[in-house]
């Protein structure tokens, strides 16, 4: 039985199989859990979760998810060479035992494991998962793309309504919920593919144009990126809704709770798309493959990939452990930063 759940990952799932090697060869170095399980082909699939570094309930966190949808399979797999990196640092690297004493990290490489193994967008019940959130856009979203309760046989549907979010969905809910709770200051990142030329970086909302609370906070962010890696601009930051709204998003039912939950605490979730039509107008052959629309077919173009994003994944643990350093909490320099973002994102000018 062992051994045919193994051929049936290495052939079906090579990134599971990929996980569960690098959690057996960590040992001690990494805390891991089983989220939940899902049933595929008569194989229990895990969605595990690591944790790395600080355990302290108040330490800063960043989470870092990847495979929420099944088909974008190199968002697994950068955050799996990640992982790999910091994995075998940590076997010699002492700056890496300090920087993790000061944080949480925690990943979620494989969301939708049911979803990948299929290779399908959506989880084994045909629901996209980045839809399936107990909540409404405002306004208006793009017919189908914006989630939908038409049918399962669409792309983008939504679940029916009233019923309970996908068991991924609540397990990935429930566990980025419980990390949160108590911590004055949490990052986390969603690794996506898909949409456009430009790899990009949104913040919410998915589902609404307003700004977020937290506006001033991502200005920072990305005015200390812009500044510490001048070099290193690949990402077009955005709100989410710019490129298009969404029903469903569970970053911004997550976001809009912490504000209820916990106000005085700064949560905020990102999400990396990166832009895979890049990828398929470098190489056109990979239209012919459904997966070739999402993910890198060369072995060159996907090693590029899993480097390219190194120095974000990097800044963002060093800016989460920092946090103190430079987030500006006097009320004038809020609004100052509030209003330089508001210019920047919101009134149709110049973007970064
Ligand atoms: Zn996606």
């Amino acid at each position: 039985m062992a051994s045919t759940r193994l051929f049936n990952l290495k052939r079906h799932l090579p990134e599971l199989f990929e996980l569960e090697h690098l959690l057996v060869r960590a040992g001690a170095r990494v805390r891991s859990k089983v989220l939940t399980q899902v049933s595929v082909a008569d194989t229990q699939l895990p969605i595990h979760a690591l944790e790395l570094g600080s355990d302290a309930p108040g330490a800063p966190m960043l989470g870092l998810i990847g495979g929420v949808h099944g088909v974008e399979r190199i968002g697994s797999q950068v955050l799996l060479a990640y992982l790999h990196s910091l994995l075998e640092r940590m076997r010699w690297d002492d700056s890496i035992d300090c920087q993790l004493a000061g944080l949480k990290l925690v990943f979620v490489p494989i969301a939708n494991p049911g979803g990948m193994y299929h290779n399908s967008r959506c989880n084994p019940n045909g629901v996209d998962l980045m839809r399936n959130a107990p909540i409404a856009a405002k306004g208006k979203v793009p017919m189908l793309l914006g989630g939908h309760r038409i049918s399962r046989m669409l792309p983008w549907y939504r679940g029916p309504k009233d019923a309970p979010m996908e068991p991924e969905l609540q397990a990935l809910h429930g566990y980025m919920e419980e990390q949160i709770n108590g911590r004055p200051f949490n990052l986390t990142l969603d690794v996506h593919s898909g949409f456009g030329f430009k790899d990009r970086l949104w913040f919410p909302y998915a589902g609404a144009f307003e700004p977020i609370r937290d506006l001033n906070v991502m200005y920072r962010i990305n005015r200390l990126f812009v500044k510490t890696f001048p070099n290193h601009t690949l990402y077009q930051v955005e709100p989410q809704a710019h490129s298009y709204t969404t029903h469903g998003d569970v970053w911004d039912l997550l976001y809009d709770n912490s504000l209820i939950q916990q106000p005085e605490a700064t949560f905020l979730p990102l999400t990396l798309e990166m832009g895979s039509w890049l990828w398929v107008k470098k190489n056109p052959r990979q239209l012919l493959r459904y997966r070739g629309l999402f993910h890198p077919e060369l072995p060159h173009r996907r090693s590029r990939i899993l480097r390219r994003h190194y120095p974000l994944l990097d800044f963002l643990m060093m800016a989460t452990r920092s946090h103190r350093n430079w987030m500006k909490t006097k009320p004038e320099q809020v609004d100052k930063d509030t209003r330089a973002a508001i210019k920047l994102w919101y009134d149709g000018e110049a973007r970064t």
